[in-house]
């Protein structure tokens, strides 16, 4: 083993569990103690204040000056008992992760005295000077400005000494250039379609929410062996390196104990989670070694979105007090499972119905019945939108891959659910129902409770799942912001369930009743959509064939899926429910193909790099202690004695000559395809040249390191193994 190694594993060796103490035996005593959440505005705002805000929140009213200045006043009033310095708007750019601009609430009085203060004016805008940031051409075009706005839905926080604002980051021109304004808008759009056909079922169903659960999976690494592995401080994954002999195959490590240092970085990441109201439930050892899952209980989209940011940010940080490295990239070790983020997503009503839950009544069950033959539709439209939505370079390395779902979409709904799907349509056949037929399927309506608690069957490789009340979209990439794959989901539901209610209008138009036409039309659906659903092994090959059969779409071109925002279903979509303009959504394609090119280009710089100057020269010493070795053998042995002697070694050289010559060339070649990339002056012919040109050379380069690995001397390879980096904890 190197010396570097082996220093780094003995300073881990020296390391303990870091423990932090609970602030009190009582979660409720400290839960949300770092959010200004409704108890603390009553606490600190005067009622006209604290009722603008909730108003605000729950009616989408407003905020006047006056309000705003109250509001602010107060907030840092709590601010302060937490001995807050300064404040910020935070907003979530469409980079990988959240900024902040920080700023303390200092400020010079006429008499050039210093006070502190926070009016509603900075609280409710702001204009950071963030023009770094990617616009996709919207900023250059326009104004240069963009502008932070609060997002009075989700609440303000305190992290270390500073106060944070939810806020949307959106252009001079009103264009959006982040997340979460597109997210607002989706969940706008979905509200309004769900609620209009909530009400053909029961009037007092005024607004419709969408929920989101995600399980959060993640990579722990030893930060003194991350700090060695330059790959992976720069591009987030390992770039090379052979599998270890021993990885996942024991299946050992899932649902094993935590290692105690792991519970210590858990356990304080957990306690700070719960002082800003992040409900985190679930934590347990993933199927790779060294690879953990974090879930929280469900909450509305949008604050759960901001919380898992928030929380993709803490883990980051905590993690270094516990020195570990947090790994966020959906593929850093090539074959090991991946980290994904599943999406749980539901629909409720204000009157509390969860609308994919099944219910105690036939009529209960139309409701449900018709969502979840909506979201098949959804989906089997919307399959281009949704795979663009979660597509990105990392993700690009685990999609397809055999523990993660492949690129092409499909529906589990289980076999009791598809059934019933079945007879409806079986006796729907007749479209004028007899009185006992009709009865006969109310009955079997009234029956799909039972079913789908009996039915525990779940299916683990389909990528969109039904689980008993809620779907799961299992697709999406650790390091995502979830709002991308939340936007078209939304609005893809949004746009589904207006033309479902236009469909039935019209069918009662022609003079059948409410009932009848919700039937022909449900029933249409499930016909049409029926190619979406499959029950089966969703990793297999057969189901590719199938899928292609089937006219299903698959994409594995980052890029092209990349592109399919711009095709004419998604621009329905996105346009149609006015989630972005055409300006918007241009721009969102370009953002995202540039980062795909920037991501390719910097693994391919920092992959050549280390083959040139990492690997080449160690396989040479060796080489070079090889030739030497033959060289001696035969001046002590002779020719003829030689001849016989060391042909292991004599093969060996030759193999390890020819790897050198071919990275050398293959570097070579790398950098030409790179450059020849660079000139296009397009930035989705770059995108796409990338992906063709660059990205095979990412893995042929690799694969000869791979097996110099194997061959040479361990304790001269300049680089921790995957051994180590996986079954260090
Ligand atoms: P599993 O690994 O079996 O899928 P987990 O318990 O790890 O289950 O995660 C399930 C996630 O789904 C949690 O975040 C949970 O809060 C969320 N969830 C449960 N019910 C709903 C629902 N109705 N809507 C949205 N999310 C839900
Ligand atoms: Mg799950």
């Amino acid at each position: 083993m190197s010396k570097m190694r082996f220093f780094a594993l003995q300073e881990l060796a020296s390391r303990y569990p870091v423990n932090v103490p609970y602030p009190s035996e009582r979660l409720s005593d400290y839960y949300g103690d770092h959010v200004f959440n409704r108890k603390k505005m009553q606490e600190y705002l005067p009622q006209e204040a604290y009722k603008a805000v909730i108003d605000a929140m729950e009616k989408g009213t407003p905020i006047n000056a006056e309000m705003a200045d109250m509001i602010a006043n107060g907030m840092k009033s709590w601010a302060k008992t937490l001995h807050v310095t300064h404040y910020t708007h935070w907003f979530q750019p469409l980079t990988d992760g959240t900024a902040e601009k920080h700023d303390n609430f200092i400020e010079l009085d006429k008499n050039g005295d210093v006070i502190e203060r926070f009016s509603g004016k900075l609280l409710v805008q702001q204009e950071p000077d963030a023009s770094s940031f990617p616009s996709g051409g919207i900023r250059n075009t326009f104004e240069a400005r963009g502008y932070t706005a609060w997002d009075v839905s989700s609440p303000a926080f305190v992290v270390d000494k500073t106060l944070c604002i939810p806020t949307i980051f959106i252009s001079y021109t009103g264009e959006a250039l982040d997340y979460k304004t597109p997210l607002l808008k989706a969940l706008a759009a979905v509200d309004k379609a769900a609620t209009a056909v909530c009400q053909m079922f029961d009037k007092n169903i005024k607004r419709v929410g969408a929920n989101l659960g995600w399980e959060q999976e993640f990579f722990l690494v030893d930060i003194a062996l991350y700090n060695a592995r330059p790959d992976l401080c720069l591009t987030g994954r390992t770039l090379m390196g052979h599998s270890s002999a021993k990885d996942q195959q024991l299946d050992d490590h899932y649902f094993g104990s935590i290692p105690p240092r792991v519970t210590a970085f858990m356990k304080e990441l957990e306690l700070e989670c719960y002082r800003l109201g992040i409900p985190v439930k679930t934590r347990h050892n993933e199927v790779a070694p060294n690879q953990f899952e974090l879930a929280p209980i469900y909450e509305d989209v949008n604050l759960a979105n901001d919380h898992n940011q928030l929380l993709m940010d803490l883990m980051k940080r905590i993690a270094n007090r516990h020195n570990f490295t947090v790994l966020l990239h959906e593929k850093p070790f090539k074959g090991i499972n991946g980290s994904g983020k599943h999406n749980n997503w539901s629909l409720c009503t204000d009157t509390g119905i969860n609308l994919f839950a099944p219910a105690n009544t036939p009529e209960g069950n139309m409701l449900f019945l018709t969502f979840v033959v909506n979201v098949l539709m959804m989906v089997y439209k919307n399959q281009d939108l949704l795979r663009a939505s979660i597509s990105s370079a990392g993700n690009s390395h685990r999609l397809g891959a055999n523990e993660a779902p492949p690129a092409i979409l499909s529906i589990f709904l289980g076999k009791h659910l598809s059934h019933m799907l079945d007879e409806i349509v079986d006796r729907l056949d007749n479209a004028e129902l007899t009185a006992e037929e009709k009865r006969q399927l109310q009955l079997g309506i009234g029956r799909i409770p039972d079913i789908i608690q009996d039915s525990t069957d779940r299916n683990r490789t389909s990528p969109f799942a039904f689980t008993g009340n809620r779907f799961e979209f299992r697709a999406a990439g650790a390091s995502a912001n979830c709002a991308a794959a939340m936007i078209a989901i939304n609005a893809g539901m949004a746009h589904q369930l207006h033309e479902f209610k236009t469909e039935v209008d019209h069918w009662m138009r022609r003079g059948l009743d409410q009932e009848r036409a919700l039937y022909k039309v449900l029933r249409n659906l499930i016909i049409a959509s029926k190619n979406i659903c499959f029950e089966g092994d969703g990793y297999s090959e057969e189901w590719k064939k199938e899928a292609e059969k089937r006219g299903l779409t698959n994409v594995h071109s980052v890029p092209e899926a990349i592109m399919k925002f711009n095709d004419p279903q998604s621009r329905a979509v996105l346009l149609g429910e006015k989630i972005f303009n055409e300006n918007e959504l241009n721009s969102r394609i370009e953002v995202e193909l540039e980062k795909f090119t920037k991501k390719v280009q910097i693994e391919s710089r920092v992959l050549g790099d280390l083959a040139i100057n990492h690997i080449v020269p160690i396989a040479v010493i060796y080489e070079n202690r090889l030739m030497k070795n033959l060289h001696y053998m035969k001046e002590l042995f002779g020719e003829e004695e030689y001849q016989k002697m060391g042909t292991d070694r004599k093969e060996l050289v030759r193999e390890i000559q020819h790897r050198i010559l071919s990275i050398k060339k293959e570097v070579k070649d790398m950098t030409e395809a790179r450059k020849t990339a660079n000139h296009l002056d397009n930035d989705i012919d770059k995108a796409f040249s990338y992906s063709k040109h660059v990205c095979p050379y990412l893995e042929v380069i690799r694969d000869h390191i791979d097996h110099l690995e194997l061959e040479i001397d361990d304790e001269i390879w300049p680089l921790p193994k995957y051994r180590e980096l996986l079954f260090t904890q």
